[in-house]
């Protein structure tokens, strides 16, 4: 593992204490089920870890946007439930988020035992960190973990307020997160190669910035990649082109020439007329692309020559989908950067929503070092921002409490 400049819970005693840990259980559910798990199984190591030790241990987390009101759909009992089967012990659902019902479920939790507080969200002092909200939650606790990543960028009271109440420290997951993406950003084993995709330039743009001048390749697809093209002068057809980040492509470009970043565009696209999976695709060459098509992937021959500099690389960063990987006859480039991702030998990151989504439809995802559970959150992290949630933390090397 990598370390990380910041206390872990292993830096600290948790025998007997309350320990407040921020997790990240805002999973996908449609009808009351929960349709993807893998974000409370990544908190199962943090929560093992703290009850083996003999921690009170008290989860929190929010689900959804209920906006500061009480949305019965909601409530956390059924990710409660789902994680007792997780861990093989109960997990007490708590149906309030503070005041006495939760403070009198904590006070009767014994060393080891575990509870989950009801949404945080449906309380508005949680977006809002709001001080009194901060102080209520904080005398529940005697310690705070911090390992919700995926909420890292938000200085809310559960993720950032807290911290300044608490001796806080970072989960497992957190540690890992922060830990192998810093390194790759700040020491990555060369050739350090980033994959840029997805759908606009703006949103991306903090990224490449930051990647331009660390990467030693960046390698750009999905309807962003278009938009480069259209900066260099090529007729991109229908194609969707975001035209008022035109200018700020010629000047990411600029950059990367000026700092030695070798910048890789498409040299193929897969093109339809509309976008829909029976639509007749074909290949051509950037300069081919009828007036009438639009550029739905990258080709062919742009996988084969961005698979070889993937195959080779130390370091791998990937956020964004080569093309429109939600249907099929558009997903190919997606899949075979996949495979060269997950074929590299190197350190191998994925991030963002899409990305991560895309990529577990391949099933590849257990051949990466790293798959980010935060979508905005690992953006942020790539843009080289200090995140709230990271911030608060207690870093290594100040005194134990
Ligand atoms: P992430 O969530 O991984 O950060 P983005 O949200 O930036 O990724 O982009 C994903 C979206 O971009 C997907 O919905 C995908 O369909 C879309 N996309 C990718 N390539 C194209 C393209 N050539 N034309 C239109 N949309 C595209
Ligand atoms: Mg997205």
């Amino acid at each position: 593992m990598v370390g990380i400049a910041k206390q872990t819970i292993r830096d600290v005693e948790v025998r007997g204490r309350r320990v407040l840990v921020r997790v990240d259980f805002n999973v996908p559910m449609k009808d009351g089920a929960i349709t993807d798990d893998t974000r409370i199984r990544a908190a199962v190591p943090t929560i093992d870890a703290l009850r083996h030790a003999g921690a009170r241990v008290v989860l929190i987390s929010h689900l959804g946007r209920p906006d500061g009101k009480v949305v019965e759909s909601l409530r956390l009992a059924p990710i409660a439930e789902h994680l007792a089967g997780l861990l093989g012990v109960p997990v007490i659902a708590v149906p309030e988020t503070v005041g006495h019902v939760a403070k009198a479920a904590i006070d009767h939790l014994h060393d080891g035992d575990i509870c989950v507080l009801e949404n945080v969200r449906f309380q508005a002092g949680e977006e809002a960190n709001d001080p009194a909200f901060v102080a209520e939650l904080a005398a529940l606790g005697d310690l705070f973990v911090n390992d919700a990543f995926g909420t890292a960028h938000r200085a809310h009271a559960s993720t950032e307020g807290i911290g300044h109440h608490l001796p806080a420290v970072a989960g497992l997951l957190m540690e890992r997160e922060v830990g192998i993406m810093g390194a790759a950003l700040a020491d990555p084993v060369r050739p350090f190669v980033a994959v840029v995709g997805g759908k606009k330039v703006s949103d991306k743009i903090g990224v490449l910035r930051n990647l331009v001048g660390r990467a030693d390749h960046i390698l750009i697809g999905g309807a962003m990649a278009n938009t480069f093209l259209a900066a260099q002068g090529h007729a991109m057809g229908a194609s969707y082109v975001e035209q008022s980040a035109v200018a700020t492509a010629v000047e990411i470009l600029a950059l990367a020439a000026q700092a030695g970043t070798h910048f890789e565009l498409p040299t193929d696209l897969v093109v339809a007329p509309r976008l829909e999976a029976d639509a007749p695709s074909a290949v051509v060459d950037v300069d081919g692309i009828p007036a009438d098509q639009m550029a739905l992937d990258i080709g062919p021959e742009t996988v084969v020559r961005y698979g070889v500099l993937l195959r080779r690389a130390g370091t791998i960063i990937w956020n964004g989908p080569m093309g429109v990987f939600e249907v099929p006859t558009f997903a190919s480039g997606t899949t075979g950067v996949a495979h060269a991702v997950a074929d590299c030998p190197g350190t191998t990151v994925v991030g963002g929503g899409d990305s991560v989504a895309a990529l577990e439809a391949t099933g590849l995802a257990d051949r990466i070092t790293h798959v980010s559970t935060g979508g905005g959150a690992s953006l942020e992290f790539l843009e080289g921002k200090v995140l709230p949630g990271v911030a608060v933390l207690r870093d290594r090397g100040s005194a134990p409490r």
